[in-house]
């Protein structure tokens, strides 16, 4: 999460009105776990990605929580352009772009939440999201902390 921060926060410009925030909840002493890096990073660039692109004024959020119920939740929010409620479900179709004033001037495939939400499932989590028009967007996931190749796994 540190690392996808770090990416990020210098490609957004400070004359834009943007500011992006790194929330780690961490229980002390910490735990450490270990999942599929590559799908996990690979999710959170999307969202991030998608954050910034969708948010031309306010505030981002990335984090995750440590739940006691032996899961971690992973979250992207960001005070932006929010999604109509009719477009909630075509924005996880491969290709969709809901038409809107930022898509009317930026490129994009309508690849990217396919593919995250796709890894997600991968990992053992669901992707949710909640979204008002006009107020901003979270897109979260659970994953388990649990034994075994390919699953985040409790290491201290
Ligand atoms: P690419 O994946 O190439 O960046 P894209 O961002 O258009 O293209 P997706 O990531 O699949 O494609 O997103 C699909 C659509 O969902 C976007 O075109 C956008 O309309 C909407 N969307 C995704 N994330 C957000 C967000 N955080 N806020 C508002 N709309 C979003």
């Amino acid at each position: 999460m540190r690392d996808i921060y770090n990416r990020f926060k210098p490609l957004i410009p400070d004359s834009r009105e943007v500011k992006l925030n790194l929330d780690l909840d961490v229980p002390n002493p910490a735990y450490g776990f270990t999942t599929d890096s590559r799908l996990l990073s690979e999710v959170l660039l999307i969202l991030v990605d998608n954050a910034i692109k969708y948010t031309q004024k306010g505030e981002i959020h990335i984090g995750y929580e440590m739940l006691r119920n032996e899961q971690v939740k992973f979250i992207v929010s960001d005070t932006g352009i929010g999604i109509p409620n009719e477009e909630k479900e075509n924005i996880f179709s491969r290709f969709y772009r809901v038409k809107n004033e930022i898509n009317e001037i930026t490129s994009g495939s309508g690849l990217g939440l396919p593919i995250a939400q796709h890894y997600v499932l991968l990992l053992d989590g669901e992707l949710q999201l909640e979204t008002t028009p006009g107020k901003g967007t979270t897109f979260s996931f659970l994953l388990p902390f649990k034994e075994g190749e390919g699953y985040l796994k409790i290491v201290s």
